[in-house]
């Protein structure tokens, strides 16, 4: 199985998980982050990195995020590699918990 960044990451994108994965699942997008599901080794390290919780394993995907599992796949083909932390943008908090922010996906 694969790890996958769901809904809370859109906007948020702290991205210290990308650090902690030791084989460089991570693809960066203009304002959200995925994980390679071809890539992901299943090692639950980026899990507890992640300040907004915004990564489960997929067989935990909550009701109404089954989605993410595809769509991190979709954009795991076209987005970049990230491998170091950068410093968040200075509204990443005010993001974090809110509710419908899939229409606010950048690609
Ligand atoms: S730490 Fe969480 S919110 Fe930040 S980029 Fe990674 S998945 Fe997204
Ligand atoms: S579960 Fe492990 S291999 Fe998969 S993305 Fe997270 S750190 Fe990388």
């Amino acid at each position: 199985m694969t790890f996958v960044v769901t809904e809370n990451c859109i906007k948020c994108k702290f991205t210290d998980c990308v650090r902690v994965c030791p084989v460089d699942c991570f693809r960066e997008g203009p304002n959200f982050l995925v994980i390679d599901p071809d890539r992901c080794t299943d090692c639950a390290l980026c899990e507890p990195e992640c300040p907004a919780k915004a990564i489960v394993p997929a067989e935990d995907l909550p009701a109404g995020q089954a989605h993410f599992l595809e769509l991190n796949a979709q954009l795991a083909k076209i987005w970049p590699p990230i491998s170091q932390s950068r410093v968040p943008s200075p509204d990443s908090k005010d993001w974090d918990g809110r509710a419908d922010k899939l229409a606010l996906l950048e690609r």
